[in-house]
């Protein structure tokens, strides 16, 4: 390659026309954040999301920025369903609450968060004993457990709460690493998800999940969008589920092009996760709502209608100038490491 190589990634940073800072408010505290900021960016395929948390530093959001430039310069991928089946998330809650929740969704699979604290196994059984109950028999339910495990507490607690749940769909990210998710997979009658494992692997694409994972769970943001997510999918080798990052609907959709491209999508995903924020930069008629368990996906990206971008603009300018100068920083970490 010549030194004066042009940039792909100095051109997509060039093509963007616009961008926008915005403040959601979360409906219910979720990976403990009560309120949810990002930025839409304009190129000319539509716009983009870049919403790295703000516990991620530059390095970490990187991809996030990869997905967000090929979301603003590329075409979605094309296709192949135009519904996505999605699951409800149950929080550390009750099990009441639990029951309500899965009741009121419409969704036929939930997945249910688990281990969130060292002693949480009765609550965490009574939690998926209501949730099965509200879904009946024939839905399905799987548990999340944010790494929190080790090996034998993982295999435990799964054999405790497969029995509660009258059988789970599978169990997402028991433990840290993938040794030891091999280590539970061997020991249990139940499918193992790997979702960290993938996501913050140092190269995703080399993630050796055989033989530790029966279920990959991709998210195109962390992964660098719907191409390279793709990618992870064949390299990896296994039934893939999609899961956002809790975006609003402009990068929700690339989540949904993701979900709709996959050539096998055999469990329902995690992209019904508009209602956990207060608002949405798109006006309603394009908002990725998932209404009876479906999201549709949409036959162009969605846009962001200019007084909604204005009514969720942060009220504090610092915040405004705080994400300017992350998309800055990022931008140069973006165009560096293309060059290595
Ligand atoms: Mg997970």
């Amino acid at each position: 390659m010549s030194a004066v190589a042009a940039s792909a990634v100095a051109d997509q940073l060039a093509a963007v026309e616009a961008v926008s800072v915005y403040s959601i408010g979360m409906r219910t505290r979720f990976r403990g954040i009560t309120v949810r900021e990002g930025m839409v960016l304009r190129g000319p395929s539509g716009w983009g999301e870049f919403c790295p948390f703000d516990d991620y530093g530059d390095a970490v959001a990187v991809p996030w920025l990869a997905a967000a430039l090929e979301q603003a310069t590329h075409a979605p991928p094309a296709p192949v369903r135009d519904r996505i089946p999605v699951n409800c998330t149950v929080p550390a809650v009750g099990p009441d609450a639990a029951y309500e929740l899965v009741a009121r969704s419409g969704c036929r699979t939930a997945k249910v968060k688990v281990a969130d604290h060292r002693a949480s196994l009765a609550e965490d059984q009574a939690r998926v004993e209501a949730v099965r109950a509200a879904l009946g028999a024939d839905g399905a339910v799987r548990v999340d457990a944010n790494a929190a495990w080790d090996v034998d507490t993982a295999v435990r607690y799964i054999r405790v709460l497969d029995r509660a749940a009258g059988g789970l769909e599978y169990v997402e990210q028991p433990c840290p690493t993938l040794p030891e998710l091999a280590r539970v997979r061997r020991a249990v009658d139940v499918r193992i998800a790997a979702d960290e494992s993938i996501r913050r692997a140092e190269d995703p694409l080399r993630v050796a999940v055989a033989g530790a994972a029966d279920v990959a769970v991709l998210k195109c943001a962390p992964l660098g969008g719907p191409r390279r997510a793709l990618s992870v999918a064949e390299a990896c080798g296994l039934p893939c589920v999609v899961s956002s990052a809790l975006e609003t609907s402009v990068g929700l959709a690339a989540e949904v092009a993701l979900a709709a491209a996959l050539p096998e999508l055999p469990f329902a995903c995690g992209l019904g996760t508009l209602s956990l924020l207060e608002g949405d930069v798109v006006g309603p008629e394009q908002a990725l709502v998932a209404a009876e368990g479906v999201v549709r996906v949409p036959t162009a990206t969605p846009r962001p209608d200019p007084a909604m971008l204005a009514a969720y603009a942060p009220a504090d300018p610092v915040a405004v100038a705080r994400w300017l100068a992350r998309y800055r920083r990022v931008s140069v970490l973006l165009t560096r490491r293309e060059r290595r």
